[in-house]
């Protein structure tokens, strides 16, 4: 546009400015949100990136966090200025080795302004030094990150990652990571993946892990603290690392029976939804005081009183199931968090199934029954939860229920056939609500968009098969117990 200012006396003016690849004038700031309307701000605008390496040291004593994070991305606009999500504080930011200004702004917004602009597709490094207590830092009203008597964890959902490294803090946006941190002899660090390596030096010892899978930032982790470890390797070669803290006291045994048995449980749910979509597994119990438990990738969190009753196995299922659904294939936005938790929560009626604790259709129909027509569990849509119900009960049962729905609709045949191509058909990104309504409409061959919304999109209790009207409130099953003891495993601030 600005070649028609041009006069024909500048013409010598106007063949310098062509010289130059782009005007400044087209390069503008990257958003501060990737778009997701239940958290405008939520992630960034303008960049995607395709891998964190993070280099950390943690005091446990002081809670000081000390780190280097280098962030390799690739420019998606012509880019003048972009954000990173973050809440400690960076003394110096380097955009392809050049210091860039930086300016913290809104809650969690560092606002990055590189020397020069980035014109579109253009890789390119970010080097952020920081450092803080990440106890001490409050974004949105409240601390995420748990700080223990040995150390801290860092595993919460949606929000997580502001507390320990600056990112594209959305899962639309996910990456490699390699997470070395450096800790006091006689602590571990624990993070998702492989433990690549380990060394002491003065006193410090450093644990280098690697996730070289795609990683939403909210399944990143990282747990410090003294953990007695259990390491051994799947039938296919895979590593198999867990954790707990040496003081989980009378839960040490429950969490134990329950998180060994992570290799046979996720052996099981091969079975039912494909090979396994990463390099390791395991889990992680520190000794924190909250209750819930966390997809984490390769390696879920879980808060010692998930065990306060004994074994919960049913947990363990529920937190595999997300490596399939959720953490290989994830949300697009967090209104998608029904692909996530519908399933998570199915898997656990499926566990009971072959458990013969009571099949999926006993606990879908009992559940039903839990909930009368004007009960205020109906008015949360799981499709469409808001972000005020995003981990609402209704996402985990409803959700459920409209799978058991599905089944019913198309059989077992196809149904199990849907279950375990989903995984495959999205392997490693990210999927919505209707594209999973399509998929299971292009593999049943049946129109499925009325089912769908009447168990996800409407905001009233769905009518049941005269079958169920007619038989009454069946019985409770066998595992209705653990599975509802593990409600409310997501979230809390
Ligand atoms: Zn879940």
């Amino acid at each position: 546009m600005y070649r028609r200012l041009i006069a024909p006396g500048a013409l010598a003016a106007a063949a310098l400015l062509l010289a130059i690849p782009a005007s400044a004038a087209d390069f503008a700031p990257g958003a501060s949100g990737i778009g997701d309307p239940y958290y405008p701000t939520y992630g960034n605008g303008g960049y995607d990136v395709s891998h964190y390496d993070l280099r950390l040291k943690y005091q446990p004593k002081t809670d000081l966090l000390e780190g280097t994070a280098t962030i390799v991305a690739e420019s998606t606009q012509d880019l003048s200025r972009f954000d990173l999500d973050f809440g400690l504080t960076a003394s110096e930011v380097r955009v392809n080795g050049k210091k860039a200004a930086f300016a913290k702004s809104g809650v969690q917004e560092l606002a990055v302004t590189p020397a020069a602009g980035l014109p579109k597709g253009t890789p390119f490094t970010v080097v952020v030094k920081y450092a803080g207590k990440p106890s001490e830092v409050k974004l949105w009203g409240f601390t995420s990150p748990q700080r223990t008597s040995d150390g801290a964890v860092f595993a919460n959902e949606p929000e997580s990652a502001a507390w320990w490294f600056p990112s594209n803090d959305h899962p639309l946006d996910k990456a490699t990571y390699d997470v070395s941190v450096s800790v006091p002899d006689g602590t571990q660090a624990i993070s998702n993946g492989t433990l690549q390596s380990q060394s002491s030096k003065l006193g410090w010892t450093r644990f280098n892990w690697r996730s070289s899978h795609p990683q939403a930032t909210y399944l990143a982790t990282l747990a410090i603290g003294k953990f007695d470890i259990t390491t051994d390797t799947t039938s296919d070669g895979l590593p198999v690392i867990n954790a707990y803290s040496k003081d989980l006291g009378a839960n040490e045994g429950a969490a134990k029976a329950s998180v060994e048995r992570t290799t046979e449980v996720a052996e099981w749910l091969e079975s039912v939804y494909g090979k396994y979509p990463f390099e390791a597994l395991g889990g992680y119990v520190p000794n924190v005081p909250s209750s819930f438990a966390l997809e984490t990738q390769t390696r879920p969190f879980y808060s010692p009183k998930q065990f306060a009753n004994g074994s919960n196995v049913s947990v363990v299922v529920h937190e595999l199931a997300h490596q399939w659904y959720g953490d290989s294939v994830s949300v697009r936005g967090w209104k998608d968090i029904w692909i996530n938790e519908g399933f998570a929560r199915y898997s656990q009626w499926l566990w009971s199934e072959k458990e013969g604790e009571g099949t999926a259709r006993e606990l879908s129909d009992y559940t039903y029954a839990q909930h009368p027509a004007d009960d205020a569990f109906w008015t949360v849509k799981p499709g469409d939860p808001g972000a005020e119900n995003q981990f609402d009960a209704a996402v985990y049962d409803r959700g459920a229920m409209a799978i058991q729905a599905l089944r019913d609709a198309v059989g077992d045949k196809k149904f199990f056939k849907i279950l375990k191509g989903w995984p495959a058909a999205h392997a490693y990104g990210n999927a919505t609500v209707s594209d999973f309504v399509s998929y299971a409409e292009k593999v049943s061959g049946k129109p499925l968009a009325s089912l769908f919304d009447t168990w996800l999109f409407q905001p009233t209790r769905p009518a049941v098969a005269s079958a169920l009207r007619t038989a009454g409130v069946p019985e409770q099953p066998k595992s209705w117990k653990s599975i509802a003891a593990t409600n409310g495993i997501h979230g809390e601030h």
